[in-house]
C-alpha cells in the first residue's frame, strides 16, 4: 500500500477526538513530504537533531511532536517551533522546557510521561510522583509550559490483555488528574498507542495515537 493509502486507512479507524500523529524518525524527508501530500500535518521524532534538519525543509504547518527521551541540554535547539513534548519525565526537563520558552515568548505544551510498562528501561514518572508535581509548588513559576496531559509507553509484548491493563491504567490516572486545576495544567491529550497497539490505546481512550513502522515501513 502507499503512505497516502494507510495513512487514510488508519485515519478511518480513528475517533474524532483522536489524532494520528506520524512518526518519522529516520525516514527521509521525501517520505514526510509523501506524508504531508496525504494530509498529515502532525510529525513526530524522537531525536533532536533531527527533527532540526527536517524542520525547515517540511512547510510551515507541520506541527511537530517530540516524543523521545530529551536531554535538557538540547531543549533550546526544539524551543523555537516544538508544538507539544511527549516526553517531560523530570522537573529539571520542564524547567529547563519554561528557561527556553521564556526566552522564545512562547508557551510550550507538555505531557508527562508515565512509566506503565513492565520493562524497567522506559523513562518517565511513576503515578505518585506524577500527582506530586502536578499538585506540588515547583510548578507555581512555571509560566512558559502548559501540562496539556499524559503519554505512556506499554510493554513490548503480545500480551494483548496485559497491554490493555496497562493502558487502562494510565486512563484511569488521566481522569484522576484530569481534576487538577492550575494556570498551566489544562488536561486534554492521553498520548497512547504505536503501531503494535493503537487499536487497543482507542478503545482505552487515547486522544493520539504515535504511529511509525505502520506507515512507513519498518525502521533499520
Ligand atoms: C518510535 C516510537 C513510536 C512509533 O513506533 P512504531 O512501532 O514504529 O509505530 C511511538 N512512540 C515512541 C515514543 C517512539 O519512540
Amino acid at each position: 500500500m502507499t503512505i497516502a493509502a494507510t495513512i487514510q486507512q488508519i485515519e478511518d479507524q480513528l475517533p474524532d477526538h483522536t489524532k494520528l500523529i506520524a512518526v518519522t524518525k529516520t525516514k527521509p524527508v521525501a517520505l514526510l513530504q509523501q506524508a504531508y501530500d496525504a494530509g498529515c500535518r502532525r510529525f513526530g521524532e524522537n531525536k533532536v537533531q533531527e527533527m532540526v534538519e527536517k524542520q525547515p525543509l517540511l512547510p510551515a504547518d507541520v506541527e511537530w511532536h517530540q516524543i523521545g527521551h530529551l536531554q535538557t541540554n538540547k531543549v533550546k535547539y526544539i524551543a523555537p517551533f516544538v508544538s507539544l513534548i511527549h516526553s517531560v519525565d523530570s522537573l529539571k526537563l520542564l524547567q529547563e522546557i519554561n528557561k527556553q520558552a521564556a526566552r522564545h515568548q512562547r508557551v510550550i505544551d507538555c505531557l508527562l510521561q508515565i512509566h506503565i510498562a513492565q520493562e524497567e528501561t522506559k523513562f518517565g514518572f511513576d503515578e505518585a510522583e506524577a500527582e506530586a508535581l502536578l499538585n506540588g509548588p515547583e510548578l507555581a513559576p512555571l509560566s512558559n509550559i502548559r501540562i496539556v496531559g499524559l503519554m505512556g509507553l506499554a510493554t513490548n509484548t503480545d500480551d494483548e490483555a496485559q497491554i490493555r491493563r496497562e493502558f487502562q491504567s494510565l486512563r484511569q490516572l488521566y481522569n484522576r488528574l484530569s481534576s487538577v486545576q492550575r494556570p498551566n495544567v489544562a488536561f486534554t491529550e492521553l498520548s497512547m498507542g504505536m503501531s503494535g497497539d493503537y487499536l487497543i490505546a482507542i478503545e482505552e481512550g487515547s486522544t493520539m495515537v504515535r504511529v511509525g513502522s505502520a506507515i512507513f515501513g519498518a525502521r533499520n
